[in-house]
């Protein structure tokens, strides 16, 4: 049986990388990608030479049975998102769960860390993050209110992620709800045009709108 590595990849520095997980990317069968052309970038930077294959969120289940057959073929393979840790708000866990199922535990998932864009972004808010709730992406259209009144109310920090399209309409709502809560957003951690807003909702939502928004962001609300 072959080994499932689930291999963290840069956020945006190519330098965040370990030495362990180019080593295993070099030396598995294949490498699944969320989008192989943007793994291609990082895989072309180190020479790295292995085969890639595309997994994504909409990979059907036949694929993941294709996937399961070569490692019971002894296939070594390894899963890395389009940035940061996979299984994190992206398709990872889902192949990680349907191959434990259809292997029947036999099969043996091996994490190789490393960056994360919410821990990146938590390492540097500057709240006490001993502990933290990590909400993922918010509802594009229903139930968008209780995500952001679950934000808002909550005792500890709260970690969530946005796109540009969305930042200023979830900054809004936050500060609609209580115009007090102080906020650190992050766009574009490890990269060019990294940027850090401190202040209240309102505040950062004021600054962002005197820009062009470009970029991703990770937003950590303070917590009461
Ligand atoms: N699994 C990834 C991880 O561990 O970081 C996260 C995947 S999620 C699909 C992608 C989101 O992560 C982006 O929309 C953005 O909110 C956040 N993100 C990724 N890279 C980032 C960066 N360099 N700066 C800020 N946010 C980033």
């Amino acid at each position: 049986m072959g080994i499932l590595y689930i291999v963290a990849t840069p956020i945006g520095n190519l330098e965040d990388i370990t030495k362990r997980a180019l080593r295993i990317l070099s030396e598995v069968d294949l490498i699944l990608c969320e989008d192989t052309r943007n793994t291609k970038v990082l895989l072309d930077h180190y020479q790295i030479k292995t085969p890639t294959l595309s997994y994504h969120q909409h990979s059907k289940l036949k694929k993941i049975k294709e996937i399961v057959d070569l490692l019971k073929e002894g296939k070594n393979i390894a899963l890395v998102s389009d940035a940061g840790t996979p299984g994190i708000s992206d398709p990872g866990n889902k192949l990680v769960s349907e191959a434990v199922k259809l292997l029947s535990n036999s099969v043996k998932v091996m994490t190789i860390p490393g960056p994360s864009a919410a821990i990146a972004a938590a390492s540097i808010s500057g709240f006490a993050m001993d502990k933290f709730l990590f909400l993922g992406f918010p509802p594009v259209k229903k139930k968008r209110s209780k995500f952001f009144e679950e934000a808002a109310s909550s005792k500890y920090p709260v970690i969530f992620y946005e796109s540009p399209y969305r930042i200023l309409k979830s900054l809004k709502e936050l500060s609609l709800i209580d115009g007090s809560l102080e906020v650190v957003a992050c766009r574009e951690l490890t990269k060019k045009f990294e940027t850090i807003y401190r202040g209240t909702a309102q505040e950062v939502a004021e600054k962002l709108e005197k820009e062009e928004i470009r970029g991703e962001f990770v937003i950590i609300v303070k917590g009461k």
